[in-house]
């Protein structure tokens, strides 16, 4: 809304705060900005003061630059997340006629952050779920991303992965939160899909069937890269080593906890 009313919210601030949110008045002030009407904003910060998370009431959260789509059955984007894209970006030259896959794709977001910078490669974005699929491809032609294209495909299907040859790169964000994470869930998270959220019960399965997977869907010296829970980072880098990968390295994301295992096939 142009409009600025303060005492509007004003109302939406103690709405918020009588709920717990913490940043009450940094939110109150975006729901302003994004509301079409008082009655909408209202009924937004409502929602919210309940822990629903604002990415899904607004309908739409930054990535890399990019406004990304989102809404309940869709993993939100996490700032934590761009570690992984720069890993791959500083890494990986563009190159006309070399594809990447984004493997767990969900809103599409590292695919269309990877794809805006690499202009010249294509990128292949899968996830086993039609309703985050639908997020993807709302927000490639948002950003009328020619290069990259999403499919519905269980990434941990032996038939699906020996479709895939020479890719320079694959990328995935997988679920990784083992069983005791999913008993202490952030209100907030539990909105969003298990399917998103649950890596089995020590975290690492989709790492361990991955990485065995695909690797010879990579060309040779292609990278592997993965988002990883902050204390998996010795497990992962040990499962990319014992499936025959070199170069291996750890990087930590801003807040200095690790976020990304990577390597090459040798
Ligand atoms: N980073 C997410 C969280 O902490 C987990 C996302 C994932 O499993 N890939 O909730």
């Amino acid at each position: 809304m142009n409009d600025f009313d303060p005492a509007l919210l004003r109302e939406l601030i103690a709405l918020l705060q009588g709920g717990g949110i913490e940043d009450a008045e940094l939110e109150a002030k975006w729901i302003l900005e994004d509301a079409g009407s008082a009655a909408q904003a209202r009924d937004i910060a409502q929602h919210r003061a309940k822990h629903e998370p604002l990415q899904y009431l607004l309908g739409k959260w930054e990535f890399y630059g990019l406004t990304v789509f989102v809404g309940q059955g869709v993993l939100i984007p996490r700032a934590d997340t761009e570690t992984l894209v720069d890993a791959v970006l500083t890494r990986i030259p563009d190159r006309a006629g070399q594809r990447i896959a984004d493997l767990c794709t969900g809103s599409g977001c590292i695919a269309l952050a990877l794809a805006a910078h690499m202009p010249q490669t294509a990128f292949t974005g899968a996830d086993i779920s039609e309703q985050a699929l639908a997020y993807a491809r709302k927000n490639k032609a948002y950003h009328k991303m020619q290069n990259a294209e999403f499919v519905c495909a269980d990434v941990l299907s032996t038939a699906f992965a020996a479709q895939h040859h020479d890719l320079a790169a694959i990328v995935c964000n997988p679920p990784y939160l083992t069983a005791e994470d999913m008993q202490h869930l952030q209100a907030e998270v539990q909105f969003e899909p298990e399917t998103a959220l649950y890596g089995e019960a020590d975290g690492l399965h989709f790492y361990r069937e991955i990485t065995r997977l695909w690797r010879a869907a990579l060309c040779k010296g292609g990278l592997l890269a993965f988002e990883i829970g902050c204390t998996q980072g010795a497990s992962a880098a040990a499962i990319l080593a014992e499936n025959g990968f070199t170069g291996i390295e750890t990087i930590r994301d801003l807040n200095g906890n690790d976020r990304v295992v990577l390597g090459r096939r040798s």
